[in-house]
């Protein structure tokens, strides 16, 4: 059998040989456009998950509600599909999840045109990934409030969690003034935050 016989249909977007359809798509353009369905549906679930807590706070807490638990994107390899935020050789020690939500935000602050905002916090982002003092465990904690903080930009201004975010300012300011590198840059983006902000 001549493998002019094989019926199998080519990948639409680099020829190869399908696994999936349709569209046919190769095993790696499946991959992709599965990352790019689990990052819309995490962008979404954490979006809900925010107005939750934001319900939770205008309650004092008196009533928990049930949070989406979002599972971790399945990132293989080098491929997170960051968009601006540069690991250099694909070295995350930030969790991928994080790194990614702060790259999505990016692309959302570019797009109101909060371009310096945008950079200071990329820079940061990198600056804190690479950092040396602090453990991993810090690295995440810091990566998730300016995660946080930096999605407070791209929403209305009457939903924001204003006490939250303030807390978590002071918060950063504590621990990265404990690395001059990461201070310095902190020093530059906090003004153009609380600018963004309104606080
Ligand atoms: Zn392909």
């Amino acid at each position: 059998m001549s493998n002019e016989n094989i019926n199998a249909s080519r990948c639409v977007q680099c020829g190869k040989y399908a696994i999936v359809e349709p569209p046919p798509l190769c095993v790696e353009h499946w991959l992709m456009y599965e990352q790019a369905m689990h990052i819309k549906m995490t962008w979404i679930a954490t979006h809900k998950n925010f107005t939750a807590s934001e319900l939770e706070a205008a309650t004092g807490y008196a009533v928990p509600i049930a949070k989406i638990e979002i599972p971790q994107t399945p990132f293989i390899g080098k491929n997170y599909n960051l968009n601006y935020i540069n690991v250099g050789e694909g070295h995350i020690e930030i969790k991928a999840q994080t790194i990614q939500n702060i790259d999505i935000t990016l692309g959302i602050l570019k797009n109101q045109d909060n371009n310096a905002l945008a950079d200071e916090i990329k820079r940061l982002t990198e600056a804190v990934n690479s950092n040396k003092e602090l453990t991993r465990d810090i690295k995440d904690e810091v990566a998730e409030q300016i995660a946080y903080v930096a999605a407070q930009v791209g929403i209305n201004k009457d939903k924001r969690s204003t006490g939250i975010v303030k807390s978590l300012m002071i918060g950063l300011n504590d621990t990265l003034r404990t690395s001059a590198a990461l201070i310095t840059i902190w020093n530059n983006l906090a003004p153009l935050l609380r600018t963004a902000l309104g606080s």
